[in-house]
This record gives C-alpha cells, structure tokens and sequence, in this order.
C-alpha cells in the first residue's frame, strides 16, 4: 500500500528538501510513501492573491479566509482520494505515539498548515477532521509541525525504518525515555563504555538497560512513570533508586 500526504499552506516547499532527505526520501524513491505539495495561494479569489483578512471584533494579526481553505481542501479531495483531513494547530489534540500509530493506518491524508493567526473557525468546522498540535509552545507557521508529524507517522509504516523492532525500542513507546546508547571507541576522553555492554551476556544488558530506561525516566520525566507498564522488578529498582536518591 503506497501511503499519500498532501501539503497544503502557503509555504509548503519547505518541506520538500526535509521530505527528500535520509530515511523518509528512501521510502519515497522505494514507492512507500508519495508527496504532493499544494499552494493555498493558488485558491485565492482576488487580484492580490490574498488569502487572509483583519479578525472580526479587532485585535492584533491577520485571520485566513475561510473561502479559500474550504475551496482548496475541497477541490484537492474531489481531484484526490483523500481520507482525512488534518490541521495543525496549538489547540489541537497533543500529538502522541498512539495517534501517529493510528495516522499512519490512513491511506491519503490532507494536511493543512496554517498561517497568521490560524483559520476563520467556519473553515475548521465545515472541512476538518482533526487538528493536531506538536506541544505546548507556538510556532510561526503549520508547515514545521506538519514536518515533525508527518515524519512521527511515517516511522509506523512498515519498511520506513529498518529493523520493525527499532520502533518499538524508541522513548515514549512503551511510557518511558530510552536508555543511552555507546558505540566505539571503548574508552573516549577518560569515559569508558559500562562494561556490561561490553559483556556479551544479552540477559544481562537487557537488565541494565530497563534499568537505565527506568532512571533516566525517574530523573527527568517522572510524570510518565504513571502510565508507564512496569512490572514487579520494575518496581522494585524504583523503589530501590527512590531510596537512595539518584
Ligand atoms: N493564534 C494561534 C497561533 C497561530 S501560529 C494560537 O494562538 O493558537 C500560525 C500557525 O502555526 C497555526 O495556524 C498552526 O498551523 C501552526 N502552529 C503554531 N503552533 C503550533 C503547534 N504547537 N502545533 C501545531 N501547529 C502549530
């Protein structure tokens, strides 16, 4: 199954070079995944181009036309077979592992980058299906945060990343942050590699690791230790970490 994203915003050209790039301009070439890249512009009704408007009510900021961001998704899914529709924005829904897991079943998705202040709220409700945020800070255009979506989601289908499992291994897919990782040399500048990497006993390292993965979480995220799945061991190296303090 070939997976389709459209980009649709004033600057989506941004993404191209990013999209062409490393793991995801693989899949591209290997006809995993396509890109189509939509200029709202081209929807403009007027002499200017113009595709924003001063906000009802006053204030700061220009606000995006809901004709042309209705005519342009709508016209872009009758020429398309586009599934859904999402936005980006930062009062969306906090992207998370499990939403980019279900994204990524979604055969051709639309996504729209904002601009200025965001989208005339009749655009939203008359042609979006979701809206997405990447976190709790605000960006100067949606073109970034459909990058940093895009690519979360692509991570889930299947012949993106190499080894299926690496996924699996990543921070935040199972509750908690990643233990840290070391490659050659042994010892670099004084620091040693642990030497329980350097064992070759799997059982042992599988230990340190969850180990590690545990405390780094604890230290630096321990909100996420409340809906991680942790089993009585777990349990117990945190108790013990817990008790000595580090
Ligand atoms: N006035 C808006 C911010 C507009 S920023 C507000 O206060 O919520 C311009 C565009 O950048 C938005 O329309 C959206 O598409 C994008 N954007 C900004 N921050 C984002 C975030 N955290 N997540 C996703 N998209 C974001």
């Amino acid at each position: 199954m070939m997976h389709s994203f459209h980009i649709l915003g004033l600057f989506p050209e941004v993404l191209y070079s990013y999209f062409n790039s490393s793991l995801i301009g693989k899949s591209r070439e290997n006809k995993l995944i396509e890109f189509f890249y939509h200029n709202l512009r081209d929807y403009s009704k007027n002499s200017y181009n113009a595709v924003d408007d001063k906000p009802y009510g006053g204030g700061a900021g220009m606000v995006m036309t809901p004709d042309v961001v209705c005519d342009a998704v709508r016209d872009l899914k009758n020429k398309n077979a586009i599934k859904k529709v999402v936005l980006t924005s930062a009062t969306g829904d906090l992207l998370t592992p499990q939403i980019a897991r279900d994204l990524s079943q979604v055969e051709s998705c639309l996504f729209l980058c904002g601009r200025f202040e965001g989208l005339d709220q009749r655009a939203i409700d008359l042609v979006v299906d979701e809206e997405l945020s990447i976190g709790d800070y605000v960006v100067t255009g949606g073109e970034i945060a459909t990058g940093v979506i895009v690519d979360t989601v692509c991570r889930y289908i299947p012949g993106v990343i190499g080894k299926a499992d690496s996924v699996e291994q990543d921070s935040h897919e199972n509750g908690l942050l990643e233990h840290p990782h070391y490659t050659r040399p042994e010892s670099f500048e004084s620091i040693p590699v642990p030497s329980v990497l350097l064992s070759g006993d799997h059982k042992k390292i599988e230990a340190w690791r969850r180990q590690e993965s545990l405390r780094k979480t604890w230290l630096k995220r321990p909100d996420l230790l409340k809906r991680a799945e942790l089993n009585k061991e777990d349990l117990e190296y945190l108790q013990q970490l817990i008790q000595d303090g580090k």
